[in-house]
């Protein structure tokens, strides 16, 4: 797969992208990246890529030429890239997009600046992605986002092949169950039992209780799409109840 990002500042990416598992992913060829500088597609002397809103107002805008003049450039060799904007008005980014992003042979990530982008710029976007509610600076953050959660996913990335299928709001639509490591005991907080047992139907069966109760009771949200018994949907309305009326611990580890 090949990530391009599209920004004024592209010299934040690699730094990121050189460390860990993105680090080695790249290097064994499960993705190709390259960050495109946004003033390449300026011709005047100053590389200005931004200008005044009409009608007045603060800050600046991005203007439309050099994005559609790169965008022009880039699309015109390679595959057809998948070109996605970021924006705190876009549709909020989630690993459901991450899932279907993964699939794109080429992704091209636009980061916008200042106070954003001249409307007539969206137009080249065949979607336009939110990280969240709150405005950052700048979209090189939601690219580096989009970057590491759909890399991930890419065949390869991972060392285990499987540790990406338990995982948080993976197809089952839970949270992650509990996970401990040495020591057993520490500071008085013990290792569940199950867990040094060895009995690995136990474990399962505890590590889905674990991941029912940690959602109903930090996500209950998610209870909703959850892929659950109804056995077990009960069981987590109830601990989700509890939790609202305070008689359930919120940190995770409710008791069982
Ligand atoms: N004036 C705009 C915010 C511009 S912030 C508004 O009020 O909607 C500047 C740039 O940062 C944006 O163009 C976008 O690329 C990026 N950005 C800011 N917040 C973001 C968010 N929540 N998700 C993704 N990108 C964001």
């Amino acid at each position: 797969m090949i990530f391009e990002t599209l920004s004024v500042f592209p010299e934040v990416f690699e730094p990121y992208l050189g460390v860990s598992i993105l680090g080695r992913a790249r290097r064994a060829g499960v993705y190709e990246f390259a960050a495109h500088d946004l003033r390449d597609w300026t011709h005047d002397r100053h590389r200005t890529v931004d200008d005044a809103p009409f009608g007045g107002g603060q800050g600046m805008l991005m203007k439309p030429e050099p994005l559609y003049e790169a965008l022009d450039d880039l699309a015109s060799h390679g595959p057809r890239p998948h070109v996605v904007f970021f924006s705190p008005c876009g549709r909020r980014f989630d690993q459901r997009v991450a899932e279907r992003l993964a699939g794109e042979e080429r992704l091209l990530l636009v980061c916008g600046r200042y106070e954003g982008m001249d409307e007539r710029a969206y137009a080249l976007a065949d979607e336009v992605l939110s990280l969240g509610d709150y405005v950052l600076t700048g979209g090189e953050l939601a690219a580096l986002v989009v970057i590491d959660a759909v890399c991930r996913l890419l065949p390869g990335a991972l060392g285990d092949e499987m540790s990406a299928v338990d995982e948080s709001f993976s197809p089952a639509g839970l949270l992650e169950y509990a996970q401990y490591t040495r020591p057993a005991s520490f500071r008085g907080m013990d290792v569940p039992e199950v867990l040094l047992s060895g009995d690995h139907a136990r474990v399962a069966a505890w590590r889905r209780q674990s991941a029912i109760e940690r959602t109903a009771l930090w996500r209950p949200d998610l209870l909703e799409g959850a892929d659950l018994t109804d056995d077990e949907r009960e069981r987590a309305r109830e601990i989700a109840r509890r939790a609202v009326t305070g008689e359930e611990r919120g940190d995770g580890r409710a008791s069982s």
